[in-house]
C-alpha cells in the first residue's frame, strides 16, 4: 500500500512536471507569415512609440521615472486592454539621499485565461528594470534595460491577438473540472525599479524594487486550495532581459542548469529565425552561444547580480537573458539612443515574441499578416 502510495506520488510528480515544461514549436508558416513583427516605427529613437518615451533619465524619484512609468501605463491601457495593471511601491534610503526615503514603483502587467480564478493562474513571466543609473549625470542607459522594455512591450503586443484567439477556442470547447498547467497558464509582465545602485553595488545598494517585490509576493498567499501558495510561487518561469540592444553581438551563456531546457528552446528559435532570412540585422554572430552544453556541463549561476537574485534565491526558475561581457559603453554617457542597433532591438523582440508564443503554445491561433506587410518583409 505505502508503495503504491509512492509509485502515484511519483508518476503525479512526473506528470506535473512534463506540463510544466510544455513547448509546441511554432511552424515556419506561423513564423513567415503569421506571428505580428514589432511595428515599423516601434523602435524609432525620436519619435517612436514604443521606446522613444523610455530614452530620457529615469532615476528612481524623479519626474523622469514618472513619465516613463505613466507610457508604461498608457500603452497597457490603450494597446492591450486586456491585461490588469498593477503597481507596487515601496521606498528606502539609500546611500546618497541621507534621510530621505527614495520611492520606488515597480509596473506589473497580467493576463491569463477568463475562467482562471486567482491563484489558480500560472505565469511566463517578462522582465527587464526601467530606472536608470543615478550618475553620471544625464545617463539614459540605453542597453540598460530601456531597449529591453520596449522589446517586452512590443513582443506582448505581437501575441496579445493569438491568446485571445486561442483562449475563445479553448473555451468553446469546454473544460474538465481539473484544469491542468496549459489551461491555467498565462503571462506577465515586469518592469522593475530600482536596480541600479547610487553608489556602488551591494546587497543593500542594488536591485531595491526587485527585494521589495520578491518579499511582499512571497507572503501574499493566495486562498486556500488555489493551486499555487503565494503570488510567487505563480511565476512558472522569470525571463529576465538585460543590456541588450547594442550590436555588439555578445554572446549570452546558458547561466542556469535548472532552466537549460527553456535557454536550448530560445537559442533553436534564434537559429530558425536566422535560418529563415527573418532577422533584420545582419549579425551572422549567434547570441545564444550554449545551445549545445549538456545539462551536467558548467552552469555559473551564481556570478551574474541582477533583479533575477531575490527570486532565484525563494527558488524562482530563471532564465536570464545577459551577456557575460557587458556593452562598451556599459554604465557610460555613451550608452544612449544612438548607442543602440535598432534592427537588433527588432529582433531580440521578435525572439522574445516567438519564444513566449512557444511557452504559452499559441501555434494555430495567429492570424495572417495583411499582404502588403508580407511583401515589405520578404523583400530584405
Ligand atoms: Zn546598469
Amino acid at each position: 500500500m505505502r508503495a503504491w502510495r509512492v509509485y502515484a506520488a511519483l508518476v503525479l510528480l512526473l506528470t506535473r512536471c512534463l506540463q510544466t515544461l510544455a513547448y509546441a514549436p511554432l511552424s515556419d508558416d506561423t513564423l513567415k507569415h503569421r506571428i505580428p513583427w514589432p511595428e515599423t516605427n516601434d523602435f524609432d529613437i525620436h519619435n517612436g512609440p514604443i521606446l522613444a518615451p523610455i530614452l530620457v533619465p529615469r532615476v528612481p524619484g524623479t519626474p523622469g521615472s514618472l513619465e516613463v512609468l505613466n507610457h508604461f501605463i498608457k500603452f497597457f491601457g490603450n494597446e492591450l486592454p486586456d491585461w490588469t495593471i498593477s503597481l507596487q511601491n515601496s521606498t528606502s534610503k539609500t546611500p546618497t539621499h541621507g534621510d530621505k526615503n527614495v520611492p520606488f514603483h515597480n509596473f506589473i502587467a497580467t493576463r491569463h485565461p477568463p475562467w482562471v480564478s486567482t491563484g489558480n493562474a500560472g505565469y511566463l513571466t517578462l522582465v527587464a528594470h526601467y530606472d536608470s543609473k543615478y550618475t553620471p549625470e544625464g545617463f539614459i542607459g540605453a542597453t540598460d534595460s530601456a531597449a529591453p522594455c520596449a522589446m517586452i512591450m512590443s513582443a506582448v503586443r505581437s501575441i496579445d491577438a493569438a491568446l485571445t484567439n486561442k483562449w475563445a477556442a479553448m473555451e468553446s470547447q469546454g473544460f474538465d473540472l481539473d484544469l491542468d498547467d496549459e489551461q491555467s497558464r498565462g503571462i506577465q509582465v515586469l518592469l522593475l525599479d530600482g536596480e541600479e545602485a547610487f553608489q556602488s553595488w551591494t546587497a543593500t545598494d542594488s536591485i531595491y524594487g526587485a527585494r521589495s517585490l520578491a518579499e511582499e509576493w512571497d507572503n501574499t498567499m493566495y486562498p486556500a486550495m488555489s493551486t499555487h501558495k503565494t503570488m510567487l510561487n505563480s511565476i512558472e518561469l522569470f525571463v529576465l532581459l538585460d543590456l541588450l540592444g547594442s550590436g555588439e553581438n555578445l554572446p549570452i551563456p546558458s547561466w542556469m542548469q535548472n532552466t537549460h531546457w527553456s535557454y536550448q528552446h530560445m537559442a533553436e528559435m534564434e537559429q530558425r529565425l536566422r535560418k529563415l532570412g527573418l532577422f533584420k540585422s545582419d549579425a551572422k554572430q549567434t547570441w545564444l552561444t550554449e545551445k549545445e552544453k549538456k545539462n551536467d556541463g558548467v552552469f555559473q549561476q551564481n556570478i551574474m547580480q541582477d533583479d533575477h537574485i531575490p527570486f532565484v534565491a525563494r527558488g524562482v526558475p530563471t532564465l536570464h537573458l545577459i551577456p557575460s561581457h557587458f556593452p562598451r559603453e556599459w554604465h557610460r554617457i555613451g550608452d544612449n539612443a544612438e548607442y543602440l542597433d535598432i534592427p537588433t532591438v527588432e529582433d531580440w523582440s521578435l525572439l522574445t515574441a516567438a519564444f513566449a508564443a512557444e511557452y504559452l503554445e499559441l501555434e494555430g491561433y495567429f492570424d495572417p499578416r495583411p499582404q502588403a506587410l508580407r511583401a515589405a518583409r520578404d523583400e530584405l
